[in-house]
């Protein structure tokens, strides 16, 4: 999600741009008043990626950005609610035909409980309740769009704990089968939420449940694009890159490996190579199972290390050599010419 004001088109279309540089493939901006719905259309002109406008409060707001061209309006049943309204900006998104989603938030679902409760003397909802009262509100609001034939619906279910989201989440999946879009609310700054997206979008990837995804934190919207790939890559369903497996070290390590990382991941970074699995351990212990194991890897000893690659030992370097041979030999798997002699014949 873009973190600026959408209303300074330039700074917007400036992390945008950013983000796409970065992988994202889909931003969503905030829409707080008229001046920020239009300048959607100036924003557009000058990005890329679909762009979808967050609603909230003001259905007036969700019409006004369609007609600037977004190309999908969050909604918040939360906060807008009335059944006129959300069939007016149904019927705009129909026009136009872009689609809805349906952004359940468990703080709305709670505020918007409440009242219920308050005859009853208990304060807000039970957190067992939580889930349950996420999808109930999803689907009420998905009868109300379907009574104006609107069907181009996505749903987001997110709660800031993650196995409220997760419940909530599957229970949805087996009542529904609207596309889903996944996230951990509030899920903090960047080194707790990591942790809380990854086992909150993860778990119920692993299940198949899910179609687009938001990692959520109070950082750089770049650092959520970059967990985000790093959870698809992780569960095998994306490929974005090289991926480097290196060992914590311990006692046995004889060679700056986290150095050793850290420099070639940069590297590795800056010359954008292709997917190429990359081994990089401490020792003789696990070293040369888990070089063999990937396309390249080094096997590190007293001040030098082993260069595999595809499962085969090629030779022994010095520490100081181990980053630029790796490089060396990654190239030569990205560009094949380069194994077939200087003139590039067999
Ligand atoms: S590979 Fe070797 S150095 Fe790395 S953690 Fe395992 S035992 Fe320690």
């Amino acid at each position: 999600m873009a973190k600026t004001d959408t209303r300074d088109v330039l700074a917007t279309v400036r992390q945008i741009r950013e983000l796409e540089k970065a992988g994202c493939e889909i931003v969503r901006v905030a829409v707080k008043d008229f001046q920020a719905a239009s300048a959607i259309k100036k924003i557009k002109k000058k990005i890329k990626i679909p762009l979808v406008a967050d609603i909230h409060f003001d259905y007036r707001l969700a019409i006004e950005a369609v007609e600037n061209g977004a190309d999908k309006i969050r909604l918040n049943p939360g906060n807008i609610h009335k059944e006129e309204q959300i069939r007016a900006v149904a019927m705009a998104a129909k026009r136009r035909k872009i689609p809805i989603r349906v952004g359940i938030n468990s703080g709305s679902v709670r505020f918007q409980v409440s009242p219920y409760r308050r005859g009853t003397g208990q304060a807000g909802v039970r957190k067992k309740d939580l889930a349950g009262l996420m999808v109930k509100a999803a689907l009420n609001y998905i009868k109300i769009l379907e009574k104006a034939r609107f069907y181009d619906i996505i749903v987001s279910l997110k709660a800031s704990d993650v196995l409220t989201t997760i419940d909530a989440y599957r229970k949805f999946a087996k009542s529904s089968r609207y596309p889903l879009h996944l996230g951990i609310t509030a899920a903090g700054p960047v080194s707790t939420g990591l942790v809380k997206s990854s086992i909150g979008i993860g778990a119920l990837l692993l299940e198949s449940i899910g179609d687009t995804i938001r990692v959520s934190l109070t950082g750089h919207p770049c650092e959520e694009v970059v967990a985000a790939k790093n959870i698809l890559q992780a569960l095998n369903l994306r490929n974005f890159g090289p991926e480097i497996i290196s060992c914590p070290t311990c006692g046995r390590c004889q060679v700056d490996l986290q150095g050793i990382v850290a420099r070639l991941g940069s590297r590795l970074e800056a010359r954008g190579s292709r997917n190429v699995k990359i081994a990089v351990m401490g020792c003789e212990v696990n070293g040369p199972g888990e070089a063999k194991d990937a396309d390249i890897g080094v096997a590190c000893g007293r001040k030098s290390g082993v260069i595999f690659k595809k499962g085969r030992i090629l030779y022994r370097i010095k520490e100081k050599e181990i980053v630029t041979k790796l490089l060396r030999e990654i190239r030569t798997m990205d560009d094949p010419s380069t194994l077939l002699g200087a003139g590039g014949r067999r």
